[in-house]
């Protein structure tokens, strides 16, 4: 199937993103900001490693003298990758940084409390990037829409796509198109859904931004590898997509050669041949698993047996969520984990608890990969259960929307645990934290 015709985005003097460019490979510091130091020096690991994009969290604005510096120092050290800031909860911050960085994240669901009040807010923010060349991603979640949206449509595919329209003709008015768009959500079915109409709502509209995909708060390891390559794979395969994150909740060196597996693995037939032996019906074979993204400090890139990994949900998971087969073939000569975990990423079958991790930011405020995979060991047994840890009590709440129970660092070594969207147990030293969560499951259990 061929790429969607998207209009191009320029970000930075020489990225395109859409318009038939090749998928732009992008990635995000978890770094804090206010670290210039650190930020520098993984933004230029980044680089180095391939990410196309780097994207650097702005929590207010405190902080844009500090994203001055970081691009000053990266250009003095002559790396030219283009930084997009990462803005929630302030439009103000969002204005103040527009002139300092080559692109701006902004989330619809939190730009200002008040609808009208976002409204005027993103008009003036619009005029910002206009006059200073700064390319904008209007970039929704799932579990973030925000009561405007989902008092109106619900909490769906459809909601996201709608408001996403809200905020694209606000641009076209504005006659500001250097926009590119995203609706992640951590369930594939929903994220894959949303993607599908919007691409069709504006294709009827006569205006196509490209699209950024991501599976958002995938986790890690193999479930979020294979969770990640499921959605996107599913999406690029139908010529949806222009740019992907592959967010995983560990170093962001390791998103990048999954990612670059990925875009090579899924661009359409049309823009090469379907050779033989090519794995996925309607891809080109892949050039080798870049072996620049991997490392020293304990990083995994992606081996072989990740390779085969990748190329099975690459193969298998697009078919199971479009439900053209209910189960992975046995010629297909899986191992059973395999199958269950391309199962469940599917959203066909679920053989252990489905959780929801953020990969974590400059907001996050303790050891989240830790915590996280000592969550799971705990929790390995509570097949059903949607589980989330996220990494900040400003963000996390709002982006678990899915969640049956989440654990939420509040920073200070505390933490918060939820039930569905309620805290229910506030301030507990995070010695203590899953043991408490473990309590309150079987207490909800009795
Ligand atoms: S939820 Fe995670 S990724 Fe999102 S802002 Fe908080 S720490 Fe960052």
């Amino acid at each position: 199937m061929a790429r969607i015709e998207t209009l191009p985005v320029r970000v930075g003097d020489s990225l395109v993103i859409g318009a038939g460019h090749p998928v732009v490979v992008q990635t995000m510091c978890n770094t804090h900001t206010s670290d210039v130091e650190a930020t520098v020096a993984q933004t230029l690991e980044l680089a180095a490693a391939g990410a196309q994009l780097v994207r650097i969290t702005v929590p207010g604005r405190q902080d844009v003298p500090h994203v001055a510096e970081i691009k000053r120092r990266l250009r003095e050290a002559g790396c030219r990758v283009p930084l997009v800031a990462d803005i929630h909860f302030s439009s103000e911050t969002a204005i103040a940084v527009a002139p300092v960085v080559e692109k701006v994240r902004i989330n619809p669901g939190n730009f200002h409390p008040d609808h009208e009040e976002a409204r005027r807010q993103f008009a003036r923010f619009l005029e910002v990037c206009k006059e200073h060349g700064t390319a904008v991603r209007v970039g929704l979640n799932h579990g973030s829409l925000g009561r405007y949206i989902t008092d109106r449509y619900g909490n769906t595919p459809h909601a996201m796509a709608m408001a996403a329209m809200e905020w694209l003709e606000m641009c076209i008015a504005a006659d500001f198109l250097n926009v590119v768009v995203s609706l992640k959500a951590s369930n594939t079915v929903v994220m894959v859904e949303a993607y599908r109409e919007l691409a069709k709502r504006m294709q009827e509209r006569g205006v196509v931004f490209p699209m950024h995909l991501g599976v958002t708060e995938a986790g890690g390891g193999d479930s979020g590898r294979i969770k990640s390559c499921v959605g996107i794979a599913s999406l690029l395969q139908e010529g949806i997509g222009d740019t992907i994150r592959v967010s995983l909740t560990e170093p962001p060196i390791n998103e990048l050669p999954v990612a670059q597996y990925l875009a090579q693995r899924s661009i359409p037939v049309s823009e090469g041949s379907a050779g033989e032996g090519s794995a996925a019906a309607g891809s080109v074979a892949p050039d080798p698993v870049p072996a620049s993204a991997g490392s020293e400090d304990g990083s995994r890139d992606a081996g072989p047996s990740d390779t085969e990994m990748l190329d099975a949900a690459i193969l298998w998971g697009p078919k199971l969520l479009k439900r053209e087969i209910d189960e992975i073939p046995a010629e297909a000569g899986l191992s059973e984990y395999l199958k269950d975990e391309i199962m469940q990423a599917a959203r066909r079958r679920f053989y252990k608890p489905e959780y929801i991790a953020c990969p974590g930011c400059g907001r996050t405020m303790y050891n989240l990969q830790e915590t996280f995979e000592e969550v799971q060991r705990r929790t390995a047994h509570l097949k059903g259960l949607v589980i989330a840890v996220m990494g900040c009590i400003v963000n996390g709440p709002g982006e678990m929307a899915d969640a049956d129970w989440g654990y939420v660092g509040e920073g200070g070594g505390r933490v918060t645990i939820y039930h569905k969207s309620e805290p229910v147990l506030r301030h507990i030293p995070d010695s203590e934290a899953i043991d408490r969560l473990l309590e309150l499951i079987e207490a909800d259990k009795a």
